[in-house]
């Protein structure tokens, strides 16, 4: 007999005959002897629904009247599907998330978990019954609502399957698995059989459509094995977990991520001097403003190009912080490029494989495209190009390595 947290995202739960189907799973893998519990998400669009009515009388409406609007949603749900399943015959019990008391923080609209009482959804599973739970909310010290950032269901199952010492955490969803890229870029994209964490959380720009990736960071930290799968088709999905030495298939990379969501800022003719950098980039930190890759280099005349990359929507207000600093520190002047794009390939096989990154650089060179930027770290590699050369780039990578065909060991 296993112990599964099983989570419908909205798409899952978006109509009652969608709630119904989802009662017949559950079902089914409780005739097969397995104790269940269920995370549901708001029927699909309700979430939203209910923002926009709150936007109508005030955009500014407080973060803990907002939490209390918001998590009426998941309440609807946990309700229709505990009648679905009794009605299929199977007892079922549905709980707020202050009911099981999810402990969060005092953060509304974007609480953290920090403790939940799992003794009466144990009495309630060794009773044979379906415990069903709302997502996305908690309840902090003094017994207000509050909710754990949109898409937080996904954080909610994996933080239930962590106290319940759940054998998997499966999020079920309206896609099928985590794809070795975008199947929208590369139609060849193949569904993984397995992934770990690590690698999941480089791969966010992929991940993130599926999954909330606080979810995964929890997962991991907690060591829940996490699965991904549809709700619509059946399949083994994608399983998440740690590496397995050599029971796992391994392939040397797994993935191609991308992002179209990143700019550059480069601060031309810097003296090459101490404090440089810090003096560029301790104001663009003060600022909030998250950098991502980095690159400086000195040239001949003994300055240095320092170039960074940060989110389009921070760009702007990069490059107006940087006008007077440059002054400041006798730079050139400060240009940027928001038509570029971030390429990455993620692999822990990396780890153990020399000649990756000369591999990558050929592949690109072969199609004639430029590299403006390189970024590394133990499992990854990236590139900034021209966005204009994109979906090239990553349908020649995921060529170059081969991941259209199954990982063989
Ligand atoms: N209903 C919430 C949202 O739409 C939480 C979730 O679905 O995970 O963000
Ligand atoms: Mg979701």
């Amino acid at each position: 007999m296993a112990l599964i947290v099983q989570k419908f995202g909205g798409t899952s739960v978006g109509s009652v005959e969608r709630i119904q189907a989802v009662a017949e799973k559950v079902k089914a893998f409780c005739n097969k002897g397995n104790q269940v519990v269920v995370v549901v998400s708001a029927m699909s669009g309700e979430t939203n629904r209910l923002v926009s009515l709150a936007t109508e009388i005030d955009d500014q409406a407080s973060a803990r009247e907002m939490d209390v609007l918001l998590t009426t949603g998941e309440q609807v749900t946990i309700a229709l599907l505990s009648m679905a399943l009794e009605k299929t015959g199977i007892p079922a019990r549905s709980y707020t998330g202050g009911q099981v008391r999810v402990l969060t923080d005092d953060v509304h609209g974007k609480a953290r978990i920090r403790e939940i009482d799992h003794e009466k959804i144990k009495a309630d599973l060794d009773s044979g019954r379906v415990v069903v739970v709302a997502g996305f909310q908690g309840v902090n010290e003094k017994g207000d609502i509050t909710t754990l950032g949109r898409g937080g269901s996904d954080t909610s199952a994996v933080a239930l399957a962590a106290v319940l010492k759940a054998d998997e955490c499966q999020i079920f969803t309206d896609v099928d698995g985590v794809y070795t890229t975008d199947p929208r870029v590369e139609e060849k994209a193949r569904r993984m059989s397995r992934i770990t964490f690590e690698e999941m959380l480089e791969m966010a720009s992929l991940g993130s459509k599926v999954l909330q990736i606080r979810s995964v960071e929890f997962a991991g930290k907690y060591n829940v094995p996490l699965r991904v799968l549809s709700s619509f088709k059946d399949g083994p999905g994608t399983l998440i977990s740690v590496e397995e030495g050599d029971e796992m298939e391994r392939p040397v990379i797994s993935g191609v991520a991308f992002t179209r969501d990143e700019a550059k800022v480069i601060v031309r003719g810097v003296p090459d001097i101490p404090g440089a950098a810090y003096k560029i980039l301790g104001p663009i930190g003060e600022a909030n403003i998250e950098v991502d890759m980095i690159v400086q280099n000195i040239g001949e005349d003994k300055t240095t190009d320092f170039t960074f990359t940060v989110h389009r929507n921070e760009f702007s207000k990069a490059q107006n912080i940087l006008r007077d600093i440059a002054k400041e520190l006798g730079a050139k002047e400060v240009i940027g490029d928001t038509d570029i794009a971030k390429v990455s390939l993620v692999g822990v096989g990396m780890r153990s494989h020399a000649g990756i990154a000369s591999q990558m650089f050929g592949a690109l060179a072969a199609d004639g495209i430029n590299i403006q930027m390189i970024g590394t770290s133990e499992i990854k590699i990236s590139v900034v190009i021209d966005e204009k050369y994109l979906e090239l780039a990553v349908r020649s990578l995921h060529a170059a390595f081969e991941l259209d065909k199954p990982p063989t060991k």
